[in-house]
């Protein structure tokens, strides 16, 4: 088993946030974020996507802006099916993903 310094469960704004605050202030440390999404996403631009105003994968949020930071992702399927297992709605906005 990995031992780590920091497990970021979501991947949505607050972890995306956290991750890039925490590895400012403590570079070394040994951080990853998991999160049941194949990508993190922009919410705010979902209405948008669903009307066809432009192409549904504007809203995922690229990797590298935690990457570049230095923390590992792990996109886990094995939480999306205990997710959806307990008839999770994580996934109601983004039907695509
Ligand atoms: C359609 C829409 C439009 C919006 N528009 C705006 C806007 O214009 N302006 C604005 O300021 N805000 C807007 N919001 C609100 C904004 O998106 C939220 O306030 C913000 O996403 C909250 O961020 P968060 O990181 O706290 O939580 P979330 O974004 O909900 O992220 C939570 C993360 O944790 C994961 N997670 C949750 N439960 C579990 C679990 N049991 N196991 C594992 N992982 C889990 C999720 O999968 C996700 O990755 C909008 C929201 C929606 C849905």
């Amino acid at each position: 088993m990995q031992i780590r310094d920091v497990l970021i469960v979501g991947g949505g704004p607050a972890g995306i946030t956290f991750a890039n605050q925490y590895k400012r202030i403590k570079p070394e440390a040994d951080v990853v974020m998991f999160r049941p999404e194949a990508h993190s996403m922009v919410y705010c631009a979902i209405p948008y996507a669903i009307e066809g105003l432009f192409d549904p994968t504007r809203v995922f949020k690229r990797d590298e802006f935690v990457t570049d930071a230095g923390v590992e992702v792990e996109a886990s399927n094995e939480m999306r099916r205990q997710n959806a297992a307990r008839g999770s709605k994580l996934f109601r906005y983004a039907p695509w993903q």
